[in-house]
């Protein structure tokens, strides 16, 4: 082998850091306090003060490889832990506030975090499980609704006493950097620990023209939550690009968001699809009150597009660009972009909708397959139904810990859990999780199309298809559905409105209706809820089954 003769510099998100202070101290970051206030500072102060937190935290004795946990909402100060942590050699490890108090005593002692940044507003939540997180020496407490209390560490005091200049120092590239839990909707949550290659790596692509075109030009607004999966990874595409940022901090209500867009001029915002069926369900009903013109661009990933906010953001002049990620990929999987050739002139508008809709296909660096169940590879023909499996740069080798490893193919493989089909142009269409997929009498059923196609009903806000027990065909799909506000539909309209689409046998037996489908705790909507709750349903009564 001859060795090339470029310079062998380590990709670290210090690179960023250091970018933002030199080339765009005047970019700002806006953050909503809980009261409502906002808070606006420039990248300069964000860099002065990441130095004062890279000591403080020194100063608390953390070292190179220390976990150090945070609790806290999409604002600035977590944004200071983001690079602040990871830039001192430790670990960022991004809390879920949302879990129940016994899931995070377990996250945090599996993970052996030792110190907490908290959000003042947060306090009465570690309350309940800090007596069960025997590592953590400090408790910093970050003032987002009024002073620490006294007796605690108080954030802007420990930065106060800091100098704003930090050397920080050339790490290894595979060093690790951030640490996220998986939502673990099944069995115990498990950890995935981030390089700062991954991160880098994978933030170069995001910002990519074809993946999910950020640049500095925007004003970007993360609906997701910072402990999702690090935020998609947008803050540091931001800190990278000199990207204003908008953190909406704990409100995240179509109303509030709408406010926060209006004001600040959102150009791109992304969130999970729950979010934005809120926002359009606010927007329809009071199309008069909101000034969304800045907003150009939104991604919605972590579950699937539906047609009903693809056409509600469309119409309104907003690009939609669906994404396909998860925890153990840093997140980003894949982007539904229209190839420029199945996007020329006179392409069938049903075929483009089709494919913005679906998944998209591999990011640049991740490589896609899907498998049978036997193991064996599928072919591309848009039919064959199989397990997703990835490989690349950013998608996780192993777990934290010892836990998963079955989630690890011999031939260097992460089976991702979602069941797929993918078309001869090598997009991906997911049809379900493979622990919600639906088995009626041996055969598959997509409860994501029929979703997707109840969704895009006039009446219906929300809708999740699910299987319930039957004493026949084992599996027959059951619908939630949460109707619009003054609006509703019989079972037998709704039967009516899927049965052209679909196979008989689809057709949803029968029909609960919800005042909310319940969620995950990164908003998503959880049907092993379902499943517990309404699994009998079928079970109860007589009634004639689709499948006969
Ligand atoms: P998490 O690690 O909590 O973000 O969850 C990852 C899972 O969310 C994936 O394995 C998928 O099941 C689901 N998911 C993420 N993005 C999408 C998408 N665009 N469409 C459908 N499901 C998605």
């Amino acid at each position: 082998m001859l060795t090339g003769r470029m310079m062998d510099e380590p990709l670290l998100l210090t690179h960023f850091l250091e970018r933002a202070r030199t080339f765009f101290p005047r970019s700002e970051v806006v953050d909503r306090a809980p009261d409502g206030s906002l808070h606006r500072y420039t990248y300069a102060d964000f860099h002065r003060r990441v130095c004062q937190l890279a000591h403080a935290l020194g100063r608390l004795g953390v070292a190179p490889g220390d976990r150090v946990a945070t609790l806290a909402w999409n604002h600035h100060r977590h944004l200071e832990a983001y690079f602040a942590v990871p830039a001192i050699g430790a670990v960022l490890h991004t809390l879920n506030l949302r879990l129940h108090p016994d899931e995070l005593a377990y996250i945090v002692s599996d993970a052996e975090d030792v110190v907490l940044l908290i959000d003042r507003s947060l306090l009465p939540l570690w309350r309940q499980f800090a007596a069960r997180a025997p590592s953590v020496r400090h408790v910093v407490v970050l003032p987002d609704d009024g002073p620490a209390p006294e007796g605690t560490l108080d954030y802007e005091g420990l930065l106060d006493a800091e100098p704003g200049h930090y050397d920080f120092p050339r790490l290894e590239e595979r060093t690790a950097a951030a640490l996220c839990y998986t939502s673990g909707t099944t069995g115990r949550p498990k950890g995935v620990l981030y390089t700062h290659r991954s991160t880098v790596l994978h933030t170069l692509v995001s910002c990519m023209a074809d993946v999910l075109a950020i640049s500095g030009q925007e004003v970007l607004l993360p609906a997701v939550p910072m402990f999702h999966a690090n935020a998609w990874g947008l803050p540091y595409a931001a800190v990278a690009l000199g990207t204003k940022l908008v953190l909406p901090g704990p409100r995240l209500d179509a109303v509030s968001l709408c406010d926060l867009i209006a004001r600040e001029r959102v150009s791109f915002a992304a969130g999970v699809p729950t979010i934005w069926m809120g926002l359009l369900a606010e927007l329809d009903a009071h199309p008069d009150h909101h000034d969304l013109s800045s907003l150009r661009r939104m991604v919605v990933g972590g579950a699937a597009l539906t047609p009903a906010l693809l056409e509600g953001f469309s119409r309104r002049g907003i690009e939609m660009i669906h994404a396909w990620g998860m925890t153990e990929l840093n997140p980003l999987g894949s982007v539904a972009r229209i190839k420029p050739r199945l996007g020329e002139a006179g392409a069938d508008p049903d075929k483009i909708r089709t494919l913005r809709l679906s998944q998209g296909y591999a990011a640049p660096f991740v490589e896609q397959r899907h498998v049978g169940a036997a193991g064996e590879v599928l072919p591309w023909d848009g039919t064959s139904m199989g397990e997703l499996e990835v490989r690349g740069p950013w998608v996780a080798a192993s777990y934290f810990g010892d836990a998963g490893r079955d989630r690890f193919t011999a031939d260097g493989w992460f089976k991702t859990g979602d069941v797929v089909t993918i078309d001869a142009e090598g997009y991906l269409h997911i049809t379900d999780r493979s622990k919600d997929v639906i088995k009626s009498g041996g055969e598959w059923i997509s409860s994501v199309a029929i979703e997707n196609a109840l969704m895009s009903h006039p009446a219906v806000l929300e809708a999740a298809v699910f299987a319930g027990r039957h004493p026949h065909w084992d599996e027959r799909p059951l619908a939630a559905v949460v109707f619009k506000p003054g609006k509703e539909a019989s079972k037998e309209e709704l039967t009516a409105f899927l049965a052209p689409r679909f196979a008989k046998f689809w057709l949803p037996d029968d029909y609960v209706v919800l005042s909310q489908i319940p969620r995950t705790s990164t908003g998503k909507f959880l049907k092993t809820r379902l499943r517990e709750e309404y699994g009998d349903w079928l079970l109860q009564g007589n009634q004639p089954s689709n499948a006969e």
